[in-house]
């Protein structure tokens, strides 16, 4: 029934970390104006011609009129207003602007705060929805145009702490297999994570794979839908997620299930002998109590995972996103190599990405400890090396190290941060208690924003920079198994809209920045492979990735060291990339979030993601078929909490914590603990991180996004 389709383009999701490679149908309309008719799932390395509803119906926000189609500056004597991050009339705060007056106000500012107060005053944020060739360059520009390290991304408040354990614990950041793994795995223990709504595709794989038999042990406070086909469910108290671990490394202890070849070969023997000893008193029976788990579950689970034959941990936010997330996957790391199940098929550490590039953002160097493939800044020469490259003068990077995104904010909220440059990023609604992070925007003396909407961050920007839509150009991201995919522009961007690494460009001649190549201003493939080749001079994980291999095969996993070679899907068969091949073990010690419940904050919010809406709803909330499916903030919460409350299914609940208030209709879940809520935090109108606590982790800088007290009362 459908319309002969015009022309199709292949191209990725935007929106996850699964990377479902899909096709998009291009019609022209009556105007003779093209747009994306239809997209159908393609027979891609992650997905295999699956589409979740976000894949197959979010693609109308390419064309939403609220698209910016022009530079912005604000209007003279128009002040920045942190309570109003909705304009109603965005005409009375922006004026139009050539792009060369926008780039030049934009990149002038920028300067001049370098000039006055040196790199240490500025900051940028670049995107984990951008191409890898995006964070290559933006990631430099910060580094050598802006002279500082304080580039980080949304990374930070995702999986930092989890990439922080597995470099500390086995020298990479990344998965040892990917989720299709599942299906040759016999026992899975899924944590801290709900694929169904945040990776549906993959959650479809999981689907399949205990269809097949094997055991998922499902681990989670919330009960959610995978619940229903899990073998075992462990139902665990929020925040209490290392009683249960280092309960699970007891018995793997008290029952001698470690593998021993595994402890032999790939551990250290005091590391092994620190953890036994730290998880000696923490019995399954010791920490029922804590974690609400019955020990005999417990101990069942455990055993389960340390005998089969292909034993793998997939893990999400509910693992990362506490002060004690580094220990949460520490504790993680140590039960798969104590029980050998790494290193095969089936087997291995999997933290679930969220955003569609956050692992190539983060492997092409868009944080501020690590240049492109984790050679960390401060290493002896790293600076020399990347200075040479970058053909730079001698001494132009900083020697002092990045901060993250939470400590810019704080130092922006204390002055110490005066402009910053934020591509693609909405941290007036991402960031934790963001009504802080809101004035500490509006406090900046130069704030540029590049985004396809004017974002509640775009609000508050001085200049605005329209940039493309993941449709309007060509370029590559990398998904959560590793897999480096290509997209190709299906439409050209709308009105005076430009590439974006056009515009990172352009900001970096006015910086001092050479660019790398001409590339195309409307997001044609011209130099966008140069740009790559240029990434892949400085990452030897991609070596044997080039471009004209990616124009053949549209799909190549790292590591990949040879054009000949096909990727390593499996990694650390034999050996670690640590110094001694060895991993590093650690003990996590019994801790607890920064803000517990009591008597004035009774109940406890856990935020998240549905699967309508991806993260702040800046694409989703502009895209039709998904707004019109959950069109209103909800809370979450137990029947039982309800009726204590005396609120029904529907109505209103007022949710507050120290740091705000919200409030929002309420939505009937039986599979959520009964002290807790939960809150997507998509919606600007009642946004969950008005809430939330900016508690930091103190090794992956994360923010406890994922835990914080809060009381609830009828509105
Ligand atoms: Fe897109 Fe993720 Fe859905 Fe796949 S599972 S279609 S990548 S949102």
């Amino acid at each position: 029934w459908a319309k002969p389709s015009a022309r199709t383009v292949d191209s990725v999701c935007p929106y996850c970390g699964v990377g479902c490679a899909l096709t998009y149908h291009i019609q022209p309309d009556a105007q003779g104006r093209e747009h994306i008719a239809r997209v159908d799932g393609r027979d891609g390395v992650a997905n295999h011609e699956r589409l979740c509803v976000k894949g197959r119906f979010g693609f109308d926000y390419v064309a939403n009129p609220a698209r910016l189609t022009v530079p912005l500056i604000r209007r003279e004597g128009v002040a920045k207003d942190p309570e109003q991050v909705k304009l109603a009339d965005w005409r009375a705060v922006f004026r139009e602007a050539t792009w060369d007056e926008a780039l030049e106000r934009a990149a002038g500012g920028l300067r001049n705060i370098r000039e006055q107060h040196g790199g240490r005053a500025l900051a940028g944020f670049g995107s984990a929805k951008g191409s890898n060739e995006e964070a290559y360059l933006f990631q430099k520009l910060v580094r050598a145009g802006l002279r500082t390290h304080n580039v980080d991304h949304c990374t930070r408040l995702c999986h930092a702490s989890s990439v922080a354990a597995l470099l500390e614990g086995i020298g990479s950041g990344a998965v040892s297999n990917p989720v299709m793994d599942v299906l040759q795995a016999d026992v899975v223990l899924l944590i801290g994570a709900n694929p169904t709504v945040n990776h549906p595709v993959a959650a479809s794989w999981m689907k399949n794979a205990m269809a097949r038999g094997t055991r998922f042990i499902l681990a989670d406070p919330r009960r959610t839908e995978l619940a229903r086909k899990a073998w075992m469910t462990l139902q665990f108290r929020a925040d209490t997620d290392l009683a249960l671990l280092n309960a699970m490394l007891h018995v793997v202890f008290d029952e001698d299930l470690l593998d021993a070849e595994s402890v032999r070969d790939r551990c250290h023997p005091d590391e092994v002998e620190a953890v036994r000893k730290h998880v000696a008193g923490l019995s399954p029976e010791a920490m029922e109590p804590v974690c609400g788990v019955p020990a005999a579950d417990i101990r069942a689970a455990a055993r389960a995972f340390a005998t089969s034959k292909g034993s793998m941990i997939l893990w999400g936010m509910g693992i990362s996103q506490h002060v004690h997330g580094t220990d949460n996957v520490r504790a993680l790391i140590a039960l798969c190599l104590l029980t050998g199940q790494i290193g095969r098929p089936g087997t291995g550490l999997h933290p679930l990405r969220g955003q569609n590039n956050v692992q190539g953002a983060s492997d092409a160097g868009l944080i501020p400890m690590m240049f492109p493939d984790y050679v960390r800044t401060q290493a002896d020469g790293a600076m020399d090396k990347a200075e040479h490259y970058w053909k730079l003068p001698p001494g132009q990077l900083s020697r002092e190290p990045g901060l993250t995104v939470v400590e810019i904010i704080h130092a922006a909220l204390e002055g110490k941060i005066r402009g910053m440059y934020i591509e693609g990023e909405n941290p007036a609604m991402s960031d934790p208690d963001v009504h802080h992070a809101r004035q500490a925007l509006a406090g900046l003396e130069h704030l540029v924003v590049q985004d396809i909407f004017l974002t509640e961050t775009a609000a508050l920007a001085d200049v605005v920079l329209p940039a493309t839509a993941w449709p309007e150009k060509t370029g590559t991201v990398t998904n959560t198994d590793r897999l480096v995919q290509l997209g190709r522009q299906a439409l050209k961007p709308p009105g005076q809209a430009r590439a974006d690494l056009w515009i990172i460009q352009e900001m970096g001649r006015r910086l001092g920045v050479a660019p790398v190549a001409e590339v195309d201003m409307h997001g044609g493939e011209a130099g966008v492979g140069a740009v790559f080749e240029d990434m892949r001079g400085m990452m030897p994980s991609i070596a044997g990735i080039s471009w004209d291999r990616l124009q053949r095969e549209g799909a190549v996993t790292y590591p990949c060291a040879e054009e000949d070679q096909p990727g390593q899907r499996v990694v650390f068969i034999d050996r670690f990339p640590t110094a001694d091949g060895r991993a590093k073990l650690l003990p996590a010690p019994l801790s607890f979030a920064d803000e517990r419940p009591d008597n004035a904050y009774p109940h406890v919010l856990i935020t998240g993601r549905e699967l309508e809406h991806w993260h702040t709803g800046a694409m989703t909330r502009h895209a039709s078929v998904l707004d019109a499916l959950e069109p209103q903030a909800t809370v979450s919460a137990h029947p039982s909490l309800l009726a204590k409350l005396g609120v029904a299914p529907g109505e209103v609940l007022r949710v507050e914590s120290r740091r705000g208030a919200i409030q929002l209709a309420t939505r009937a879940d039986p599979g959520m603990p009964e002290d807790a809520v939960f809150i997507p935090f998509a919606y600007a109108e009642a946004a969950a991180n008005l809430l939330t606590n900016a508690a930091l982790d103190p090794w992956g800088k994360i923010a406890e996004v994922k835990y914080c007290a809060v009381r609830l009362s009828k509105a």
